[in-house]
């Protein structure tokens, strides 16, 4: 007989969140704790789904308390199922998903839970385009923390090349931005780090310019008919093909 561990109480937390909270008595819980990766079943205790950076930091501190072991949800693309647990507190930040282009500084500022969809259509708007993943529902701080390979990194580099600055929220509840200037050594450690350092509740990204003519801006090779397509079938299936030598 399987014994299931009792979620702990949420209305300790619910007085200092705005999110959603879903423990496994609500109806939403056998979708919420699912990931794109559906052989990874995983039952957390409580799943605090966030609006913003306040209540990232209330779930850190309840997790403190009561000595949870806490995981944090982007996109939900890791395949090995980092985002989700067994019997601690999943910080969803799947609800973030604000995305805000500064086209005078050229810059992205997207929260921690954007999609690449969520980054490329508000940069489209401005004829920008960031280095980002070759699919629109990866998460883009995910992406980007473990490096970001895409369309565009030949001409753009990788997306964690593109970071400017992260606003974090530190296993103790503080806010601190981190970036070349200011708390160097945590950017440093972030680059690269994937999603294991901190939680991040905002990325600030640098997009380019992608010229209306360019078949390499994502909005292009998702379907604008300028994009040649004739030969695409087969050059896709020689790159999936694993004995494909071309
Ligand atoms: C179908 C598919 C297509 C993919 N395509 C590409 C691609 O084109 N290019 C590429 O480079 N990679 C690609 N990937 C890999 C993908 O980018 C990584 O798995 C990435 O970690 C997914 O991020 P996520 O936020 O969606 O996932 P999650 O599982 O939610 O998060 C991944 C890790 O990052 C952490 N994390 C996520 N958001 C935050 C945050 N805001 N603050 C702190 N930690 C956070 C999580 O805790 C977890 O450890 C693909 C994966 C899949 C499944």
């Amino acid at each position: 007989m399987t014994t299931i561990a009792p979620s702990p109480s949420i209305e300790a937390l619910a007085p200092h969140f705005s999110g959603e909270l879903i423990d496994r008595n609500h109806p939403a819980y056998d979708t919420a704790r699912l990931v794109w990766n559906g052989e990874i079943q995983r039952r957390p205790a409580l799943i605090a789904r966030c609006r913003g950076a306040a209540d990232v930091a209330a779930a850190i501190r309840f997790a403190r308390e009561h000595d949870l072991p806490a995981s944090v949800r982007g996109g939900g693309h890791a395949v090995a199922g980092h985002a989700v647990l067994d019997d601690g507190i999943v910080i969803d930040l799947s609800a973030m998903t604000g995305t805000r282009v500064d086209p005078a500084e050229r810059t992205i500022r997207a929260s921690g839970g954007a999609l690449q969809s969520d980054v490329d259509r508000e940069a489209q708007q401005f004829g920008l385009a960031a280095t980002g993943g070759f699919v629109s529902h990866t998460g883009i701080a995910g992406l980007t923390l473990g490096g970001g390979i895409g369309h565009l990194m030949r001409k753009l580099g990788l997306s964690i090349d593109a970071l400017r600055e992260c606003d974090v929220v530190t296993a103790d509840g503080k806010f601190v931005t981190a970036s070349a200037d200011e708390n160097a050594d945590l950017f440093w450690g972030l680059r690269g780090g994937g999603g294991q350092l901190r939680r991040r509740h905002e990325l600030h990204l640098r997009p380019a310019a992608a010229r209306a003519d360019d078949p390499r801006r994502p909005d292009r090779v998702a379907g604008d008919p300028g994009f040649d397509r004739a030969g695409l079938p087969a050059r896709l299936h020689r790159r999936r093909s694993p004995t494909s030598s071309g």
